[in-house]
């Protein structure tokens, strides 16, 4: 059977270093956006050139239409999913929680939970051998957040990959006798775009002597143990979440 993944947040940083290391193991790749169209464009190209098969599919994972309608896409012309990976997430400006406003938590909610809830319900429903399909498997790209808490800079960030946490546990019972196995890496500090999305680009070099292997972690570092976690090597493997941090 072709092994067939969609990658939410595929455009940027750690899901595009995945989208390509995917297209590398063989999986026809759906790479997600929402406004980056040429670099979702150019990731897509890069797997064309090197002999692979991926589309772009623009849509925010938090509206539920623009959800159901990635998945159909992907299923009309790479087959039927075998693997999403629920990467696409969001940090807004550093602040204490007491400046934070109800506008911002429910954006913050909206995309990093909601959106990780709607794609993990439709993969279910296209790879349940209860619904007549071979199984699959989800992986959630958490953070090292949801154990820290991220105090003074983004504590409804920590907490929205805090639930993703949780549902990781249990969405890998609801379905593990179903074919399909639910996992999660937790990167750490990643050099990746989303630091300057927070207002502090320079916010890895800063944070660096903190980590115990004393640098920031590489996309593609956290896109190999997504690999990992996606292939059949972890068959066993499934309510797990694997730290990715350098020790941190
Ligand atoms: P990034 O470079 O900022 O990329 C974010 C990606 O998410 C982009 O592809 C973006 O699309 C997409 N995205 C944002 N909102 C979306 C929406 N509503 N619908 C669909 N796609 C959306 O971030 P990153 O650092 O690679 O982060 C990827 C994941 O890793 C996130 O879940 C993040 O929380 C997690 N993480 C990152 C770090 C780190 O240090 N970098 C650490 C721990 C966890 P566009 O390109 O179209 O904007």
């Amino acid at each position: 059977m072709s092994r067939v993944v969609l990658i939410t947040g595929g455009s940027r940083g750690i899901g595009a270093a995945t989208a390509r290391l995917a297209a590398a193991h063989g999986y026809a790749v759906g790479v997600n956006y929402v406004q980056a169209e040429e670099a979702a464009r150019n990731v897509v190209g890069e797997i064309e050139t090197a002999g692979g098969r991926a589309i772009a599919l623009r849509g925010d994972v938090s509206k539920e239409a623009d959800v159901v309608g990635m998945f159909e896409r992907v299923a009309e012309e790479l087959g039927p999913p075998t693997a999403l990976v629920n990467n696409a997430g969001v940090v807004m400006a550093q602040a204490r929680l007491e400046a934070m406003s109800a506008e911002r938590l429910e954006r913050m909610f909206a995309v990093n939970v909601m959106g990780a809830f709607l794609c993990a319900r439709e993969a279910v429903r296209r790879m349940s051998t209860q619904h007549g399909s071979a199984g699959g498997v989800i992986v959630n790209v958490s953070s090292g957040a949801s154990r820290r808490g991220s105090p003074g800079e983004w504590v409804d960030y920590a907490a929205s990959k805090g639930a993703i946490d949780s549902m990781t546990i249990g969405l890998a019972k609801e379905v593990a006798a179903e074919g399909i196995r639910v996992v999660a890496v937790r990167p750490g500090l990643v050099k990746t775009e989303i630091h300057t999305a927070g207002g502090e680009p320079a916010r890895v070099e800063r944070m660096a002597p903190l980590v115990p292997m004393q640098r920031g972690g590489e996309p593609g570092e956290v896109a190999e143990a997504i690999l990992w976690l996606m292939s059949s090597a972890a068959s066993y493997t499934t309510g797990a979440i694997l730290d990715v941090a350098g020790g941190l």
